[in-house]
C-alpha cells in the first residue's frame, strides 16, 4: 500500500534493493565527483541521501532540483560512503513531480524565525522543527486515546454547538444562522440577536464538561477529546481562541482519585513519547540546546529529555490553596515586593504566583487544591468549611497551569444554590441539574489543555507553535 517511506526504508531495507523513494528535497549539494540531495518525505526527522553522477541527468533537470521541490527517485541502496546514515540511494532515475522555484520559496536551508514560519503556517510543516513537533503531537493524541482505553474509559463526543457556558466566563464565540446584514441595529451600529440558531441561543462550545457528566452518570468512565473555542483576546504565549481539550469524567471518583488519575495520565503519555519519539525529541533537544548556547549557564534550561524523565519519575507535590499562599506570603519575592500581583488569601493566582512555587519553590510540578469558592466555577464541591471547593489545578514548569479539574457538586440544593449565587438562569441549565435529581452520585473529572501538554513536552515556548494552524487574533487567514 503506497510507497515505501523514508522511516521504513531505514529500519528494514538491505542493502542492494531496489527502491523508489518519493519526498521533498531538503538540500541539493553538487561537488565535482558526486550529486547530493537530501531527501524527507515527513514520516522521520532523518533524511536519506540520494546519490547521483555528475552527467547522469541534463543541467535542465538537474538545475529544477532545489531545496523544496518534489521527487520521486529510484534507485538502488548502497552502504552509505560517508558517515552518519548506514545507507544511502544510488540514483538511477529520477522524476520531478513538483518544482520550487528558488528565487520565491521562502523555506530556504537556513533556520527561520518562529515569527516568520506562523506567517506561512501552509508551508511550516515542511521543517525540521515543525516535523517532529506535529510527530510528537500525533503521537501524544494517539497515547492519549490508548490510555483511556485501557483504563475502561469511552471516548464521549459532546457537542460543537452548544447553549451552555459551563464556566459562566462569558468568552464564547456565538454561532448565527441570521443573515446579520439584514438585521435592525440601534443608534450604535450594534445588532441586538440573541435567539439567533434557528430559533434559539448557540455558541462554540468552550468546554465538553457538563455534557461529559451527563455521559459518567450513565457509562461510568468517559473522556472527550475535541476542539474547544474562547474568544479572549489573549496575546499570551499560552492562550488559542481555539485548542484542543482532554476531558475524563468519572462517577464514583473523589479528588483524591482525580488527583491521582491526573498526575499518572500525565506520566504516562508523556513516557509514552518518550519511549516512542527518541528522534524527534532528540532533534529538539538539540535545537533548544542551541539556543540556549549564548545564555548565562544559570539561565539554561534542563536537556529536554532529563527534563520530561524527571516529571515522568517523580511524585508531583500536592498541596492545599491555603497551604500555597502561606508559602508565597513567606517567600522572597513577596518580602520583596517583586510580584507584580500583592499575594493574600482569596486571590486568583497569577502565573507568576504559580511559577514561583512550581519552578522555585517546589521545583517540581504541583498540585494545588481546595480554592476559595468565590474564584472557582458554580459546579465545584463545596468543601465542610463552605469557604472553599474540591477544585484540583495542576501547575507544570515553566507553563502554569496545564489541568483544571475537581469533585462535582452532586446535591441538587447545594449545586441549585451555587447556579444562583453566579447569577445563571436554572432555566438553561435544567438538563444538567436533573442529573442531581435523579440518581445523582459523587463524580470528577478534570480537563487537560492538549497544546499547553504539547508545549511542554517539545520545549518550544510558544503555544502558537505546537498547533499545526493557530487560531490567535490576527492569525494567518486561513
Ligand atoms: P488559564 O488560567 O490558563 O487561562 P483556565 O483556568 O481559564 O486557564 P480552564 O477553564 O480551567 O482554563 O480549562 C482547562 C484547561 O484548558 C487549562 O488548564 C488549560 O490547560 C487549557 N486552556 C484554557 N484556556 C486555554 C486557551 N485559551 N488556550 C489553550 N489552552 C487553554
Ligand atoms: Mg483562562
Ligand atoms: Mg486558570
Ligand atoms: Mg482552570
Amino acid at each position: 500500500m503506497g510507497p515505501l517511506q523514508i522511516k521504513e526504508l531505514l529500519q528494514t531495507a538491505p542493502e542492494g534493493q531496489g527502491v523508489t523513494l518519493k519526498g521533498w528535497v531538503r538540500t541539493k549539494r553538487e561537488s565535482k565527483n558526486a550529486i547530493f540531495i537530501a531527501l524527507n518525505d515527513g514520516s522521520t526527522i532523518h533524511n536519506i541521501q540520494a546519490v547521483a553522477a555528475p552527467g547522469q541527468f541534463s543541467a535542465e533537470l538537474v538545475q529544477q532540483v532545489t531545496t523544496g521541490s518534489c521527487l520521486k527517485i529510484t534507485g538502488s541502496l548502497i552502504a552509505s560512503q560517508g558517515s552518519g546514515q548506514a545507507v544511502e540511494v544510488k540514483v538511477e532515475d529520477i522524476h520531478i513531480y513538483g518544482t520550487a522555484d528558488p528565487d520565491v520559496f521562502p523555506l530556504q536551508p537556513k533556520r527561520h524565525s518562529l515569527e516568520f514560519l506562523r506567517e506561512i503556517a501552509h508551508l511550516r510543516p515542511r521543517t525540521n522543527t515543525f516535523g517532529a513537533i506535529l510527530r510528537i503531537r500525533h503521537a501524544l493524541a494517539f497515547a492519549v486515546h490508548q490510555y483511556f482505553n485501557d483504563k475502561g474509559f469511552f471516548y464521549l463526543h459532546t457537542p460543537i454547538i452548544t447553549a451552555s457556558d459551563a464556566e459562566g466566563a462569558g468568552e464564547m464565540f456565538r454561532v448565527t444562522t441570521l443573515d446579520l446584514d439584514k438585521l435592525p441595529r440601534n443608534e450604535e451600529g450594534q445588532i441586538n440577536y440573541k435567539e439567533d440558531f434557528f430559533g434559539r441561543e448557540a455558541n462554540l462550545t468552550v468546554s465538553g464538561q457538563l455534557e461529559g457528566e451527563l455521559g459518567a452518570m450513565a457509562l461510568s468512565k468517559i473522556y472527550t477529546f475535541g476542539p474547544t473555542f474562547r474568544a479572549e483576546n489573549s496575546n499570551t504565549t499560552r492562550h488559542l481562541a481555539e485548542f484542543w481539550m482532554i476531558e475524563p469524567e468519572m462517577a464514583f471518583f473523589e479528588l483524591k482519585d482525580n488527583m491521582d488519575l491526573a498526575e499518572d495520565f500525565v506520566k504516562t503519555v508523556i513516557g509514552y513519547a518518550l519511549e516512542n519519539c527518541k528522534d524527534d525529541l532528540h532533534f529538539l533537544q538539540n535545537r533548544l540546546a542551541e539556543e540556549d548556547k549564548n545564555k548565562p549557564q544559570n539561565e539554561r534550561s534542563l536537556p529536554l529529555l532529563e527534563k520530561l524523565s524527571f516529571v515522568v519519575d517523580n511524585p508531583f507535590e500536592r498541596i492545599t490553596y491555603t497551604e500555597a499562599i502561606d508559602i508565597l506570603l513567606k517567600s522572597k519575592p513577596h518580602k520583596e515586593k517583586k510580584f507584580q500581583y500583592p499575594v493574600g488569601w482569596g486571590i486568583d493566582l497569577s502565573s507568576e504566583h504559580e511559577r514561583y512555587l512550581v519552578e522555585k519553590h517546589f521545583k517540581k510540578p504541583v498540585i494545588l487544591t481546595n480554592y476559595p469558592r468565590e474564584i472557582k466555577s458554580f459546579y465545584m464541591k463545596l468543601d465542610e468549611d463552605g469557604k472553599t471547593v474540591r477544585a484540583m489545578d495542576v501547575l507544570f514548569p515553566g507553563i502554569g497551569e496545564i489541568i483544571g479539574g475537581s469533585q462535582r457538586e452532586e446535591d441538587y440544593e447545594k449545586l441549585l444554590g451555587r447556579v444562583h449565587e453566579v447569577g445563571i438562569d436554572p432555566e438553561n441549565l435544567w438538563w444538567y441539574l436533573e442529573t442531581r435529581k435523579f440518581g445523582t452520585a459523587p463524580h470528577s473529572g478534570f480537563g487537560l489543555g492538549f497544546e499547553r501538554l504539547v508545549l511542554f513536552v517539545t520545549g518550544m515556548s510558544n503555544i502558537r507553535d505546537v498547533i499545526p494552524f493557530p487560531r490567535y487574533p490576527k492569525s494567518a487567514e486561513f
